[in-house]
């Protein structure tokens, strides 16, 4: 630390640093293609590395990069790469990386418009334009969150307070009010379970209707089960529908589900938060109809705008809603005078300090613009049906979905199919952990129709067909390894 009694370098070594930081970025992007996508360390070696008490002393941050560029930086799973084909993984925008470091400069709080005026106005904006990227409500209001879990629950949220305003449950909670249940396919996201724990609905008014074989919601079961919980005296209030289930891409009926909430005189809530964005594609305008009937969307932009952690979004048909659901008064947050209509996000929100979201989604629309993003989630789709033929013609190996999207399953059955259903799923579930310890590939699994498969999203605008190809060769090779340990023979 300099000598002024604050913790700031000079201005020149300041510069020094950021030029150096730019340096190990640069050197971090040099080789996305071959490096590991995973470090195979373990938690031990990982905590011994930063076992040491609260550091007295500052060292000297020259030296505290090359620490992280080596610990930090060269060790990350690569979800930057090309290799990355687990969970949700996007690539990240270079954009995003200038946008971050800008924002971090200026230390805006959106919790208040004058604490950050210019960002309250881009995250109003980056809201409008993702909503009508998706084709959803051009007057829609909104608001950035941490990710798709926070947006499903603050669309749940929303939901709960506003259907539920005019027996004054802000004030009464949910105490004296009938039992009122939820409804969406169990394919849906497990963080609706969390969502419905802790707005104290309860799982057991969680319905969880069974899919088809394509993995969309049973409309038919679905109708079935709201009648009987009116007989049984519950309150059916909000349907679910899933724009893209993280399993396998399905894409609920959205039209049919929200003919279905009006009937019943229910809130349209629709998990987008993997799949709403491809509703920007007009080959896909037929699959997301009824998309704009929603009256809650949650969508994710560190999905399918390939934007860095975190940043979530909620879309209401209204900023109203909002308001209704999140407003409170402080006395020291209101002691400026909003004659000039400014618009304060922590009146829209649960959070009040609120970190500035809204510049790399602005910075990325703006550098790219909304052609060529379409076009890699265009890419992206294409490249999942190429895996997904290649799978279906190979001999080794099953498809177990027909993605729309960019999600395909599949497990690997051996040529002759001599093995055992049991040995078969043995084999797939030790793929994972195996291609883990190999490192070169990051890909996870899941359960479809009760049996282990590997699954693959390709979620990635840097992703290239022979990646693809490396991908099943890979798995291959850890296949022909697996059968040799467990002394299988085909
Ligand atoms: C990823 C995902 C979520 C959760 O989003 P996070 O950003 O990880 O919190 C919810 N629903 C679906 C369908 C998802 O794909």
């Amino acid at each position: 630390m300099e000598q002024n009694n604050s913790l700031d370098y000079t201005l020149e070594k300041f510069s020094e640093l950021l030029l150096k930081t730019s340096d190990i970025i640069i050197d971090r992007y040099q080789n996305l293609d071959t490096a590991k996508a995973y470090s195979g360390l373990t938690p031990q070696k990982v905590e011994l590395w930063f076992n040491e008490p609260v550091p007295e002393n500052g060292l000297d941050a020259n030296l505290l990069l090359d620490q992280v560029k080596e610990k930090v930086i060269d060790t990350a799973t690569l979800n930057i790469g090309t290799n990355m084909y687990a969970y949700v993984m996007t690539g990240g925008t270079q954009v995003s990386v200038l946008s971050e470091m800008l924002v971090a400069a200026i230390n805006q709080n959106v919790g208040k418009w004058h604490l950050a005026p210019v960002m309250s106005e881009l995250e109003k904006r980056v809201v409008q334009w993702g909503s009508q990227f998706i084709g959803y409500d051009s007057s829609a209001g909104g608001v950035l969150v941490s990710g798709g879990s926070a947006a499903n629950l603050t669309g749940l949220t929303v939901a709960r307070n506003v259907m539920f305003e005019k027996y004054d449950i802000r004030k009464q909670g949910l105490f004296g009010l009938k039992p009122f249940t939820v409804y969406a396919s169990d394919e849906t996201h497990g963080c609706i379970d969390k969502s419905i724990e802790l707005l104290g609905i309860g799982t057991d008014n969680y319905k969880k209707v069974n899919s088809l074989d394509d993995f969309t919601i049973d409309l038919h079961a679905l109708e079935n089960q709201i009648k009987q919980d009116i007989q049984d005296g519950k309150r059916p209030f909000c349907i679910i529908g899933n724009a893209g289930t993280v399993n396998t891409g399905a894409i609920d009926p959205l039209d049919k589900l929200a003919a279905l909430a009006h009937k019943y005189d229910m809130w349209f809530h629709i998990d987008g938060a993997y799949g709403g964005l491809a509703a920007s594609l007009k080959s896909l305008h037929d699959r997301f109809k009824g998309l704009d009937l929603a009256d809650s969307v949650a969508i994710d932009f560190h999905k399918w705008l390939y934007q860095p952690f975190e940043a979530g979004c909620t879309l209401v048909k209204n900023w109203s809603d909002l308001n209704r659901t999140f407003y409170k008064r402080a006395a020291y947050l209101d002691s400026d005078s909003k004659t000039d209509n400014r618009f304060d996000f922590n009146e829209h929100h649960f959070q009040l300090s609120r970190s500035a979201k809204a510049l790399k989604i602005w910075m990325s629309f703006k550098a790219y613009g909304a052609s060529a993003i379409r076009s890699c989630i265009h890419k992206d789709i294409r490249l999942t049906k190429y895996l997904a033929e290649t799978i279906e013609k190979s001999i080794d190996f099953e498809l177990c979905n027909h993605p729309d999207l960019s999600v395909v399953c599949f497990r690997y059955i051996a040529n002759d199919r001599s093995l055992s259903q049991s040995l078969i799923d043995e084999l797939n579930k030790k793929i994972i952990p195996e291609l883990e310890a190999d490192g070169r590939v990051f890909i996870t699994g899941t359960t479809l129709n009760n049996r282990p498969v590997v699954r693959a999203c390709l979620i990635n605008h840097r992703l290239q067909k022979e990646n693809v190809d490396f991908l099943l060769k890979v798995i291959r090779e850890i296949v022909v390894k697996i059968k040799n340990q467990l002394k299988v023979i085909d």
